[in-house]
């Protein structure tokens, strides 16, 4: 297969594993930088241009599209999209799983479980949105955050009341989650390919911090999930319509509860503490499952 990987730089590690796994098996490869990938959108022949030539059109191509160039990044995969090759991951799937709010509405529809969570504009509201997701303590988190930042743990109603004011004020887009004491600054991270968790990690927070963001001085350590997690994670996976798709999950008394599904999740972090071939499993998965124009949406979304 001619496969192509969407990424800003061939340095980052789950470029570099992506990129070896598909030459081990045969594959050629292209790292495609997507803010240099350019386009004419009015053209019958939907085409994508690459530092001053046209690139041909390759079988598949994997996005690795950074939350700071969604827009942009999801463009060009449609471009891909529309000239038939195979995305590990379409572009309508990215789009919904980076808007925090809307991929908890979908999984919310299809009854997989998350913490009681609320969305309100007016400060006038803020009072009944604590009430509804149960009282202090209870965790705020920007809508356009990543990696642990903007996610506030409020210990007290006043405080989330302050906490809640000040965002509001700055205009910024915010949920108000319920706190999963018991998850105890823990999270499991399951990597799923296709219709399987294919490796899974736990996440823990530095002491005195309840973010278990490797970002944030969390440490990864290997875990075995229960088949409820493991079901869990594949349907939220398939909710969203990833093929490849980090669930990241909290362990609570009513079982497992889906935080985030990430549609580029990083494989340094997983491939380091599993020690699995994470990046071969995904090129495995294309092989089987790349056809051409075979994409739900071709574009259309
Ligand atoms: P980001 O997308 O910025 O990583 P998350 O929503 O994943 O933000 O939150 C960051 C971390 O904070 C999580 O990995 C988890 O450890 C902790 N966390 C988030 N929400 C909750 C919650 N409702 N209850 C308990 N811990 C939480």
């Amino acid at each position: 297969m001619r496969i192509s990987i969407l990424s800003r730089s061939r340095r980052i590690y789950s470029t570099r594993r992506l990129m070896e796994a598909a030459r081990e098996r045969g594959h050629e490869v292209e790292v495609v930088d997507t803010l240099r990938c350019y386009m004419n959108i009015a053209s019958h022949r939907p085409t994508i241009h690459y530092r001053g030539h046209q690139l041909d059109p390759c079988d598949a191509v994997i996005p690795r599209i950074g939350a700071s160039i969604t827009f942009y990044g999801t463009a060009v995969l449609r471009q891909f999209e529309m000239m038939g090759t195979f995305p590990l991951n379409e572009s309508v799937a990215v789009t919904r799983s980076r808007d925090k709010l809307r991929s908890l509405q979908l999984l919310s529809r299809k009854g997989i479980g998350m913490p009681v969570t609320g969305f309100c504009r007016a400060a006038a509201d803020i009072g009944d949105v604590i009430e509804m997701v149960g009282g202090a303590p209870l965790v705020v988190k920007l809508l356009e955050g990543t990696q642990g930042i903007g996610v506030v743990l409020c210990e007290t109603r006043k405080a989330a009341e302050s906490v809640l004011e000040a965002f509001m004020g700055l205009n910024v887009s915010i949920m108000v989650q319920e706190y999963i004491k018991e998850a105890g600054g823990a999270d499991i991270r399951c990597f799923v390919v296709g219709d399987k968790v294919v490796a899974a990690i736990k996440r823990q927070a530095k002491p005195g911090e309840f973010r278990s963001n490797l970002h944030r001085g969390g440490t990864a350590s290997l875990i075995k999930i229960t088949p409820e997690e493991r079901s869990t994670a594949v349907r939220a996976a398939k909710v969203m319509g990833l093929n490849v798709a980090g669930v990241d999950l909290l362990r609570s008394n009513h079982g497992p509860l889906v935080m985030e599904v990430n549609s580029s999740p990083g494989l340094e972090g997983i491939e380091t503490a599993t020690g699995k071939d994470v990046a071969g499993m995904i090129i495995t998965f294309m092989e089987k499952n790349a056809k051409k124009n075979k994409t739900r949406t071709r574009g259309r979304g």
